[in-house]
């Protein structure tokens, strides 16, 4: 059976994954650090958020997956957000 367009368009973005990402500080509070558990393998990845000297930098970042290193997106939960 043939997927309707959007549908295709769901599967293409897909591809790109938005992942709700963890924001915490660094050991003495000099970066951002942001811990995701990764779509394409399931395992724990980490990333640097910049300077905490302002707002932890999200968006898209290649996966630390060893053999095959993709994009994803990364966005905050909402949890971090309020605390
Ligand atoms: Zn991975």
């Amino acid at each position: 059976m043939k997927k309707p367009l959007w549908e295709r368009v769901l599967t293409t973005a897909d591809a790109c994954p938005r992942v709700e990402t963890t924001v915490r500080p660094s050991i003495r509070d000099r970066f951002w650090i942001l811990e995701l558990r990764c779509p394409f393998c399931s395992k724990v990845h980490t990333h640097g958020g910049g300077s905490i000297d302002h707002p932890p930098a999200l968006g898209f970042r290649l996966s630390h997956c060893l053999s095959h290193a993709r994009d994803y997106e990364l966005v905050s939960s909402i949890e971090e957000v309020e605390t």
